[in-house]
C-alpha cells in the first residue's frame, strides 16, 4: 500500500532549464550499489569517479567543490555521470530526488521536496491536484523490514493523521499562526541561527529576518493580518504547506513518540514551528515588494519555501534542531 499527493506521478526534473540546482550545497551521498560499481568503472571517467568519492562512518559521498558544487555538475549546471555513464547509473540520491520515501512494515509513502523548484512549481500552482490518493496495491515493500511494533497504533495514527489532513485551513488558523509566531518570535530566531548552512543563500534569510524584527520591534500581527488580506493565495498556499508538514512528520512521530499517549504531537508541533518560519519569511519579503511596489508573488512563495526546506529538510541536525525547540 502506497500513499502519496495526486500530483506525485507529473514530476518530471527540467534539468538545463532548473533555475536552480539540485547538485549543490549538500554532499551526495552514494549507496552501497553504486559506490562499488564506481570503484570498477573504466577508463578516465573511472579514475575521475574514484578520485572524488570518499569515506566516512562507513558512509560513501562525494565531498563538495570549494564552490559547494558536486564535483561531477558541469559549467552548463549538468552532470557528467548522467552524460557519460548513463541515468541508471547514477546513485539512488540523484535518481530519487526530488522524490522522498518513508514507511513502517506494510505502509509506504511518497512526496517530493519543495526544495526542488520544479517540485514547488507544480505545489504551489492552484490547478494542481495537491490531495493524497492510497493505491493498496502499490508500494516497493522497502520497508517490510521496519515492521511496526504494533500495526493497531500505526493505523490509529494514520486515521488520524487523514483526520487532520481533512480540516479546513481558514482566516482563524492564519491569525492563530501569527500569534504563535509572535510568542515563538525570540526561539525562532536562535533556532534560524544555528542550523548548519547548506546554502550561502541562509545567511541573507537570516539577515533580513533580523533586520525586519528590529524594524517591526517583534510586532507581527498587523504584518500577517495585511499579508494574508493583500495575497488571495496565501490561505491556499499555507493550507498545502500544513499539510506537506503533517504528512511527512506524521510517521515520524510513529517511531519517536510515546504513541499511546499523543500520536502526533511531535509532527503537529513541527508543522506548526515550520509555518511559523515560513510566514516570518513571507513578512519580510512582503516589505520588500511593498517598498518596491510590487505584490507578493507566487514565485516569492515557491522561493521561499524552496529555501526553507533546503536548509530545514536535508541536513538531519537542522532537522534534529527543530525536533529539540519542539519537544515538551
Ligand atoms: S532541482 Fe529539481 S528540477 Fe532542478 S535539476 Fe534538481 S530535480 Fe531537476
Amino acid at each position: 500500500m502506497i500513499t502519496y499527493p495526486s500530483f506525485y506521478p507529473q514530476f518530471r526534473c527540467i534539468a538545463g532549464d532548473c533555475p536552480d540546482t539540485c547538485c549543490r550545497g549538500w554532499d551526495v551521498e552514494l549507496d552501497e550499489e553504486t559506490y562499488y560499481s564506481y570503484l570498477v568503472a573504466k577508463g578516465p571517467f573511472g579514475e575521475r569517479l574514484r578520485g572524488s568519492m570518499a569515506e566516512e562512518d562507513g558512509c560513501f559521498f562525494f565531498p563538495l567543490t570549494d564552490r559547494g558544487r558536486c564535483p561531477f555538475l558541469n559549467a552548463q549546471d549538468l552532470c557528467d555521470i548522467y552524460t557519460e555513464l548513463g541515468p541508471e547509473r547514477l546513485c539512488r540520491t540523484c535518481r530519487e530526488y526530488p522524490r522522498s520515501f518513508a514507511g513502517a512494515g506494510r505502509y509506504e509513502q511518497a512526496d517530493l521536496s519543495l526544495s526542488c523548484p520544479e517540485a514547488g512549481r507544480l505545489f504551489f500552482d492552484p490547478a494542481t491536484d495537491v490531495s493524497f490518493v492510497t493505491d493498496p496495491d502499490g508500494g516497493t515493500g522497502e520497508f517490510a523490514g521496519r515492521s511496526p511494533a504494533d500495526e493497531t497504533s500505526l493505523n490509529a495514527l494514520l486515521a488520524e493523521r487523514d483526520r487532520l489532513l481533512a480540516e479546513p485551513f481558514g482566516e482563524a488558523d492564519a491569525a492563530r499562526l501569527a500569534e504563535d509566531l509572535q510568542a515563538n518570535l525570540p526561539e525562532l530566531r536562535t533556532e534560524m541561527q544555528a542550523f548548519r548552512l547548506l546554502d550561502e543563500r541562509w545567511t541573507a534569510v537570516r539577515a533580513e529576518t533580523d533586520a525586519w524584527q528590529s524594524r517591526r520591534n517583534g510586532s507581527v500581527a498587523a504584518d500577517a493580518a495585511a499579508f494574508f488580506a493583500e495575497t488571495p493565495e496565501a490561505l491556499l498556499w499555507f493550507a498545502r504547506l500544513r499539510d506537506y508538514f503533517l504528512f511527512r512528520y506524521a510517521i515520524d512521530g510513529f517511531y519517536e513518540e510515546d504513541r499511546d499517549q499523543n500520536p502526533l504531537r511531535s509532527a503537529k508541533r513541527l508543522t506548526s514551528h515550520s509555518l511559523q518560519i515560513l510566514l516570518l519569511m513571507c513578512l519580510t519579503r512582503r516589505e520588500h515588494r511593498v517598498s518596491a511596489g510590487e505584490p507578493f508573488a507566487r514565485s516569492d512563495m515557491e522561493e521561499l519555501a524552496r529555501l526553507y526546506s533546503r536548509e530545514a529538510e536535508h541536513a538531519d541536525e537542522n532537522l534534529q534542531i527543530l525536533k529539540k525547540t519542539v519537544s515538551p
